[in-house]
C-alpha cells in the first residue's frame, strides 16, 4: 500500500470510529508504528487530523467555530439550535431547524442522533419524533423559510391556529423545505 492509500484508509477509519491509537493502526494496516506516524504527519500539519492524549482523531470541521451552525455559519447559540451526533460521537449544532434537517440529509449516514428543543416548552426530543411546522407568520430571525418544532401534532395544530403555516412530519419537513428553496442556496448566501 502506498501512503498515500494509508493516510485515505486512515482517515476513512478516524471518519467512522472517532479516535484510534497509532498502535492500532499500526496494527491493521501492517506497517511500524514509525510509518504511520510518518503517514500522519502531513495531515496533522494540513490540519485534517490532530493528535489527541488515546492517539490520533479527525479535526472536526466546527473546530474552529463549535458555536456556529455547521451548515450555514451563523451562531448557533439560540434555545431553536438543533444538535446532530454522529455514529463516531461527534456533536454538530446547527442555528435552527431549517439548519438542522438540511445538514441532516447531506450526511444522513452518518447521523446517529438529531435533537431538538420544542419550541414551546424547555424539553428536548428527537427531531425524527418531532412535528414541525413550516413558515409559520412569526419572525424567528433565522433562516427561511421558517421551521418551529413541536412535540405533538397536537400542539401544533394550535400553533398553526394562531400563527399559519404547516405541518409536517421528519422526512417531510424536509422535503417540503428544499422544495419551498427549489435548489436556492438559502442562508449561505447572506451569511
Ligand atoms: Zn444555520
Ligand atoms: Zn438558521
Amino acid at each position: 500500500m502506498l501512503p498515500i492509500e494509508r493516510q485515505k484508509q486512515i482517515v476513512t477509519w478516524l471518519e467512522n470510529e472517532g479516535t484510534l491509537r497509532v498502535s492500532n493502526i499500526s496494527k491493521r494496516l501492517g506497517v511500524s508504528e514509525m510509518t504511520i506516524y510518518r503517514d500522519i504527519k502531513p495531515l496533522i500539519e494540513q490540519k485534517k487530523v490532530f493528535k489527541t492524549a488515546n492517539g490520533v482523531t479527525l479535526a472536526r470541521e466546527n473546530l474552529l467555530s463549535p458555536d456556529h451552525c455547521t451548515y450555514c455559519h451563523k451562531p448557533a447559540t439560540s434555545r431553536q439550535s438543533v444538535k446532530i451526533i454522529k455514529l463516531n460521537q461527534q456533536v454538530e449544532q446547527t442555528c435552527c431547524p431549517h439548519c438542522g434537517l438540511l445538514r441532516y440529509k447531506d450526511i444522513e449516514n452518518k447521523v446517529s442522533q438529531i435533537i431538538c428543543q420544542d419550541f414551546l416548552k424547555d424539553t428536548t426530543i428527537s427531531a425524527k419524533m418531532a412535528t414541525f411546522l413550516l413558515n409559520p407568520d412569526i419572525n424567528l430571525n433565522c433562516c427561511q423559510p421558517q421551521v418551529i418544532v413541536l412535540d405533538s401534532i397536537k400542539n401544533a395544530k394550535q400553533f398553526q391556529l394562531g400563527f399559519g403555516g404547516d405541518i409536517y412530519h421528519f422526512e417531510g419537513a424536509i422535503t417540503a423545505i428544499k422544495e419551498k428553496m427549489s435548489g436556492e442556496p438559502c442562508c449561505h448566501s447572506n451569511k
